[in-house]
């Protein structure tokens, strides 16, 4: 097979994702898609034409070595592919499963140009649930001992990354985490039908196995802030990972009735405190049966909280977004499998007013239609209102995931750092140092809300100035 011409290898149609049906799933919390079976995977490995030049990579924001771990899939040798992608990307099985392939990495792939680009990120998903599932994560060995001790705070992607190469440089690594669960959004936000939490586990698992020391309940600015954490707790630097969790509202009137949420709050209601299981987990969440329920947004955030509000019950679950569908910046496959599930969009749609009973529930929303005029600032076309199209729609559940913003805990309690005018806080690209000696930041916290991928490099960035800046503090 492996001898197959370059037509041969662009006659073979990409290979479907074995998924659950739609209808079931739509009704339970397990995991939408299935994974590739070994053929499946190498039949989808021999689409890769093994360009000279690996276009590709350029797609990947960590450089993923794409050509020559997808030859090692083609040849059967997947714990290999495993370790050549982690040589890049520490989180394949995550990445495999969220990073946006669509944007980046497949849509450079040259097989794209004619048929479908080879399914970089489905391989990418096997291989790295072959490693756990079959072989085990593998065990890194450690240097010899630095004595040299940093703070990272925040468990997502940036933090785990950071967390997993320092450790590995031979630093003692303290990983501080306001919630009570590892794994920032990972796993309070993206819901278990996308992103099973036993991989997420497994992955800080392994980094405790390591030596990581994870400190739960700790938010920082609150139990310690960062000075106390070099001065009164000998660390020797600081990897801020805080992420954007502070989430944007409306304001409009009626935003405070009963029954509204931020997507965060919801999401980590029913993920993290795993209210859908209530009254097993004590964690009430709005009774979703039987109701309508609107989400507002069009991005990831918003197609989690829609879908997650189906599989809780709801009769009616709409996503509210005020652009159209060609500018909605949700993943086109979760919006597809949105669709598949029953999900309704509502377009060219924008709140105004909620309106509540006289115990302060929400009973319904008022809106308006839009039409699309010039690009703004971001690109996109600028949605306008269209004069007399307002219209009440009748629901009894909102949820508002429209963006977030960076957490002000850190920025109010840690002096001599820079911010931008967003709330973000500022660093040098190549390193991700801060205003603050020792002090270095990296992932949503620096860039806003962005991606697992972006997260997981800015971990990387950081380690490796943080590794030059402690041979030697002096120079920085
Ligand atoms: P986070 O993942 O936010 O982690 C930050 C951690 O820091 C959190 O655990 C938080 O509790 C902790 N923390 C905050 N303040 C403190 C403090 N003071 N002390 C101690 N700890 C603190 N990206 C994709 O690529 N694909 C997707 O499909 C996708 N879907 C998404 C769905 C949802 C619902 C959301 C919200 C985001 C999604 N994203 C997606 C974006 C992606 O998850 C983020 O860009 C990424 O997680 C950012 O990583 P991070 O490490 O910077 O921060």
């Amino acid at each position: 097979m492996e001898e197959l011409s370059k037509k041969d290898r662009m006659n073979i149609p990409r290979q479907s994702m074995p998924e659950q049906d739609a209808l079931e799933r739509a009704q339970n919390f397990k995991e939408v898609n299935l994974g590739y079976t070994e053929e499946l995977a190498k039949m989808e490995a021999l689409r890769c034409l093994q360009c000279p030049k690996p276009v590709c990579i350029d797609g990947c924001p960590v450089g993923v070595k794409i050509k020559d771990f997808i030859h090692l899939v083609a040849q059967g040798d997947f714990t290999e592919a495993a370790y050549k992608i982690k040589e890049d990307n520490i989180l394949p099985a995550i990445c495999g499963r969220v990073c946006p392939q669509e944007e980046q990495c497949e849509q450079k792939c040259v097989v794209g140009n004619k048929n479908d680009p080879v399914a970089i990120g489905r391989l990418e998903r096997f291989v790295a649930d072959y490693e756990r599932e079959k072989v085990g994560l593998r065990s890194v060995e450690i240097k010899i001992k630095t004595g040299k001790k940093i703070a990272i705070i925040g468990s997502g992607p940036a933090g785990l990354s950071c967390a997993a190469d320092l450790i590995q440089a031979g630093h003692e690594v303290t990983v501080f985490e306001a919630l009570h669960e590892l794994g920032g959004v990972l796993v309070y936000g993206i819901p278990e039908f996308r992103l099973p939490k036993e991989i997420v586990k497994a992955e800080v698992d392994a980094l405790k196995k390591l030596g990581v020391d994870f400190r739960t309940n700790a938010v920082i600015g609150f139990t310690d802030t960062v000075d106390e954490l070099m001065t009164v707790e000998g660390y020797d630097a600081v990897f801020i990972a805080v992420g954007a969790g502070l989430p944007y509202f409306m304001s409009i009137p009626g935003e405070n009735l009963n029954g509204i949420y931020s997507a965060n709050e919801f999401l980590t209601r029913v993920n993290l405190m795993k209210a859908y299981k209530f009254p097993e987990y004590d964690t009430p969440v709005f009774d979703c049966r039987d109701k309508d329920i609107a989400v507002f947004g069009g991005g990831n955030t918003a197609m989690d909280g829609v879908r997650t509000a189906k599989r809780l019950g709801a009769r009616r679950a709409c996503i509210i977004y005020r652009r159209s569908d060609a500018e909605m910046p949700a993943r086109i496959e979760e919006v597809h499998h949105a669709q598949q599930e029953g999900i309704e969009f509502i377009f060219l749609t924008n709140p105004l007013e909620f309106i509540g009973d006289q115990d302060g529930w929400l009973t319904a929303v008022k809106l308006e239609k839009m039409e699309l005029g010039e690009p703004d600032a971001s690109g996109r076309r600028r949605p306008i209102p269209i004069k007399g199209s307002e219209y009440i729609m009748p629901i009894q559940m909102a949820v508002i995931a429209i963006g977030n913003g960076s957490n002000p805990m850190i920025r109010k309690t840690t002096p001599g750092l820079e911010y931008n005018k967003r709330g973000n806080i500022v660093v040098q690209e190549d390193t991700m140092k801060t205003s603050k000696k020792g002090v270095f930041a990296g992932g949503d916290i620096v860039t806003g809300g962005a991606t697992v991928i972006l997260a997981m490099g800015a971990g990387r960035t950081a380690s490796k100035a943080i590794n030059d800046y402690l041979k030697n503090p002096d120079l920085w």
